[in-house]
């Protein structure tokens, strides 16, 4: 049966109040200052809980991004000549000015994008934790000693920074999404243009805002505005060695168009529809609690969300009342309306009505909603924690990414058709397996085509540890010493010593 009323949207006057006062400067960031865009135009930021305005920042515009390159290129010189300790220290500066500053980016980022207190409290601990393993990362990027490969020559094996590098960043983890790419492309002795989500811009401008003056100017430089112009500029610009994106497909097949025409370097972290499988002898609580964390985590607006589940059948049954249990003790709200709220809202209303849509197609096909399946009353942008069983192979619901609060649940009967059905997606970027047993728990991840394979876990993540996608999801890593890898180049130097 389909259950309504089973969720309401605990609320609390607290947060957009408090935001006023940390709210940064609105202008774009360039060469260490905040300087007002050329179009004269703004876009306005929206609080998703309250639907209210909570700041208008620049549209900016080509000549915008122009001179933040033209400020990056000029810093980029001095920059990529220091010596990987020196950058290390301004980058372990900037965890500890961000560390200072934790409640403001709690609070700029639950205001921004709904994410409850808890949430926005663990992206600003892992933001900190990105700066700080990068800095003592980069010390490890060495370049390497060569050999004699010709008589009486040398070669040498250098990494050099690639440059300036275009960093396009999501609306999801605006803060941890800016940081994932800051972090490495800075150690790895690189200069940044960044272009925050047009939604979510003011944690990323508020970090510059924090670190002015204290790293140095031109290094790290924001222009805000929209992908079809800030974002398109950046592809294209003759100075910009690399674009790296975190967004959608439709946006990276852009940037890629856009950056192939000056042979730009690419890197694509883009969207996923993570499979969780779960196998007959898998511990049914432990998945069912794992796919109620992973699944719903930021309100499942997460591009490793654990929001497709394939359960064998013999135990379907079992595992969806589980998980149906699990899910009705989730607790939607504000982000100010207590520790315990888990769910906030969709980022934005065009969002939110996409989200209605999926949810109305599921319905108009017959799907069985097992619990939730609504949106919940305004203002805000609220939609119930949803599973949806009984979901036959290929329903689309079950292969587009949905991005929100829904959890579908389809059946297996062998272990090759869950291989199969698994891989029979898109997207590449992660997937989990739920068994008990030790063979499986090896051959299994070895099949599936994703770039990270949990086994009776989902969503954990190190900045040891890289993460990025195959097929739809994209290409390069973020996090990890491939990270660091993927922003910087290498050169063969060989010299001739006459030996
Ligand atoms: P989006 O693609 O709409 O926007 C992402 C960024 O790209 C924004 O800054 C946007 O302005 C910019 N952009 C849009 N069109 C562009 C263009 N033509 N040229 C250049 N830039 C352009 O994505 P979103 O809605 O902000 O974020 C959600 C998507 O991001 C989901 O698909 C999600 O899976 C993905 N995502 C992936 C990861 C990952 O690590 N793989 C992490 C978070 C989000």
């Amino acid at each position: 049966t389909t259950q309504t009323e089973q969720f309401t949207v605990r609320r609390s006057s607290a947060n957009s109040a408090d935001v006023a006062g940390v709210i940064p400067p609105t202008g774009h960031f360039i060469n260490g200052s905040f300087v007002p865009g050329t179009s004269g135009q703004s876009i306005d930021v929206v609080d998703p809980t309250s639907e209210q305005v909570i700041a208008s920042v620049q549209a900016g515009t080509a000549d915008d991004v122009d001179a933040a390159v033209a400020a990056a290129v000029g810093a980029q010189k001095s920059w990529g000549a220091t010596t990987p300790k020196e950058r290390a220290d301004v980058l372990n500066l900037i965890a500890n000015i961000i560390e200072s500053n934790r409640e403001a980016f709690e609070l700029i980022e639950s205001a921004n994008t709904g994410k409850p207190r808890a949430v926005a409290g663990d992206d600003v601990t892992s933001t900190i934790d990105t700066f700080r393993f990068m800095a003592g990362a980069s010390r490890t990027l060495t370049s390497m000693a060569g050999g004699d490969y010709a008589t009486g020559h040398t070669s040498v094996i250098l990494r050099e920074p690639v440059g300036v590098v275009g960093v396009i960043t999501p609306w999801n983890y605006p803060l941890l999404m800016a940081a994932w790419k800051i972090a490495p492309i800075l150690a790895a002795g690189n200069s940044i243009v960044i272009k925050p989500s047009e939604q979510t811009p003011l944690s990323t401008l508020k970090l510059v805002e924090v670190l002015a003056g204290r790293i140095p100017d031109g290094i790290l430089n924001v222009v805000t505005g929209r992908g079809r112009t800030v974002g398109q500029r950046l592809s294209e610009h003759p100075d910009v060695a690399l674009v790296a994106l975190t967004g959608s497909v439709v946006s990276g097949q852009a940037v890629a168009e856009t950056a192939a025409k000056s042979v730009k370097r690419v890197h694509l972290e883009l969207g996923g529809k993570a499979p969780v499988v779960v196998f007959p002898d898998a511990d049914l609580r432990a998945a069912a609690a794992g796919v109620r964390n992973a699944g719903f985590w930021n309100a499942g607006q997460d591009c490793g969300a654990a929001c497709r589940v394939l359960v064998h059948e013999s135990v379907a049954e079992e595992f969806t009342e589980l998980l149906v249990r699990e899910v009705s003790t989730l607790v939607v709200g504000s982000p100010e309306a207590g520790d315990d709220v888990e769910i906030g809202p969709m980022i934005s209303l065009p969002h939110f009505e996409r989200v209605k849509e999926s949810l109305a197609e599921a319905r108009a096909a017959g799907l069985h909603v097992a619990i939730g399946g609504s949106a919940l009353d305004g203002p805000g942008y609220f939609i119930e924690p949803t599973v949806i069983t009984d979901v036959p192979a290929g329903a689309p619901i079950a292969t587009h990414e949905i991005f929100g609060p829904v959890v579908t649940v389809e059946t297996f009967s062998t272990t090759e058709e869950a291989i199969t059905r698994a891989n029979e997606s898109p997207y590449g970027l992660s997937a989990s397996v739920w068994t008990r047993d030790s063979s499986l728990s090896l051959r299994v991840p070895k099949q599936l085509d994703f770039g990270t394979v949990w086994v009776n876990a989902h969503l954990v993540l190190a900045c040891e540890v890289p993460w990025g996608g195959f097929k739809g999801s994209g290409y390069g890593r973020d996090l990890s010493l491939y990270a660091l890898d993927d922003y910087s180049r290498t050169k063969h130097v060989m010299i001739n010593h006459g030996a």
